[in-house]
């Protein structure tokens, strides 16, 4: 007997139920999550897959956002532990992982998510062979290198959140003291996404204004404002979150979004993100720190190449030298 649905509907064209803009995210932990819903608000993505080791989770996860389907525009909800579920993947967005632990500092975490990337990373790329990865599990440059050699993949093609994320909270406390719209405050952290992160206090400006042509001593010690207490602020307030809250997830999730637009909408929009520097600002080792990159539907195609001052770049080339001290000594 034939069914309502046979009935009903006659599929005249098959290819239509195939993906075009389809985003997987790995680990569906706080940060996971997050980084789910904001992209579901958005309408950034057909198809969302899930991927996990924590099967009932995983389940549960996956439930609850399609129940919410009504209210988005994202048809299709998958999930599964295998990484068949993620195959024809545009994007796929690595928050698997071990977080930091009160106390713990982001390098601290590595050589356990180091293991963790082997377990994930070849599973993405047989499936989708064409995607673009970005990662955002701590710490994030090391990690973005780790899963760059792992996969074979260009450096154009994984990238590390990065400084993304400390540049938005910057332009929002820089707004805080000045009483403006963190979109209209403008300024970027770069180097590594931790506590060597380098404030660009150069380039900081409202409306083109540069704030250091109205008070030279800015981002220095002599100032007797304090800016500078702005950066401390931004590299304490993960582990000020993470102590209140036992993790951060709501900036984070809102950050990727932030990037994963400007690759899957290919907007070619500058942001800070963690990519491969060698031969660049005279970093001569093979690590990943963040720079201003154009993103688009390719991933990062170009390199913002700004001037630094000279205190900028003593600053970035420590950052450098911060995260190849551990990195050479990765086993993988
Ligand atoms: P969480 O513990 O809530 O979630 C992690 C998830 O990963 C869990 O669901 C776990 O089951 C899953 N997982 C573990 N091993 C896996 C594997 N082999 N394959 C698939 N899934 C696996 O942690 P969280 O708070 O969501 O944080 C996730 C990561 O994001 C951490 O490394 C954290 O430090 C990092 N993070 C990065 C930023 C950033 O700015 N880059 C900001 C916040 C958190």
């Amino acid at each position: 007997m034939a069914t309502v649905k046979d009935q009903l509907i006659e599929n005249l064209i098959e290819e239509d139920k195939i993906s075009q803009r389809k985003v997987t995210i790995v680990g569906v932990g706080s940060v996971g999550m997050a980084c789910a819903i904001s992209i579901l608000l958005k309408d950034l993505t057909d198809e969302l897959a899930l991927v996990d080791v924590e099967p009932d989770k995983l389940k549960g996860e996956m439930m609850d956002l399609q129940h919410g389907s009504l209210f988005f525009n994202t048809p299709k909800i998958v999930s599964g532990k295998d990484y068949r579920v993620s195959a024809n993947s545009k994007l796929v967005i690595v928050t698997a992982g071990a977080r930091q632990k009160v106390g713990e500092t982001r390098l601290d975490l590595v050589q356990r998510n180091v293991t963790i990337m082997q377990s994930i990373i070849p599973g993405i790329v047989s499936h989708s062979p064409d995607c673009k990865i970005l990662v955002v599990s701590n710490p994030v440059d090391i990690l973005t290198y780790v899963v760059w050699k792992i996969s074979g993949l260009p450096a154009t093609r994984v990238i590390g959140s990065g400084c993304n994320l400390d540049s938005a909270r910057f332009r929002y406390l820089i707004g805080e003291k000045l009483g403006v719209h963190p979109t209209s405050c403008h300024g970027w952290i770069i180097g590594e996404h931790g506590d060597s992160s380098v404030p660009l206090w150069s380039g900081v400006n409202v409306a083109g204004v540069p704030l250091k042509s109205l008070n030279p001593d800015l981002g220095t010690d002599s100032d007797k404002e304090q800016w500078k207490s702005i950066h401390n602020q931004v590299v304490q307030s993960a582990y000020e979150v993470l102590r209140l809250k036992g993790y951060t997830s709501w900036a984070i999730g809102l950050s990727v979004t932030d990037l994963a637009g400007s690759m899957l909408n290919n907007l070619r929009r500058v942001h800070p993100v963690s990519t491969l520097v060698k031969g660049f600002y005279g970093i001569k080792e093979e690590i990943f720190l963040s720079v201003p990159c154009i993103l688009g539907r390719s991933g990062v195609s170009d390199i913002v190449k700004v001037n630094l001052s000279a205190e900028e770049d003593t600053f970035l080339k420590k950052s450098a030298s911060t995260l190849w001290d551990v990195q050479k000594d990765l086993v993988f």
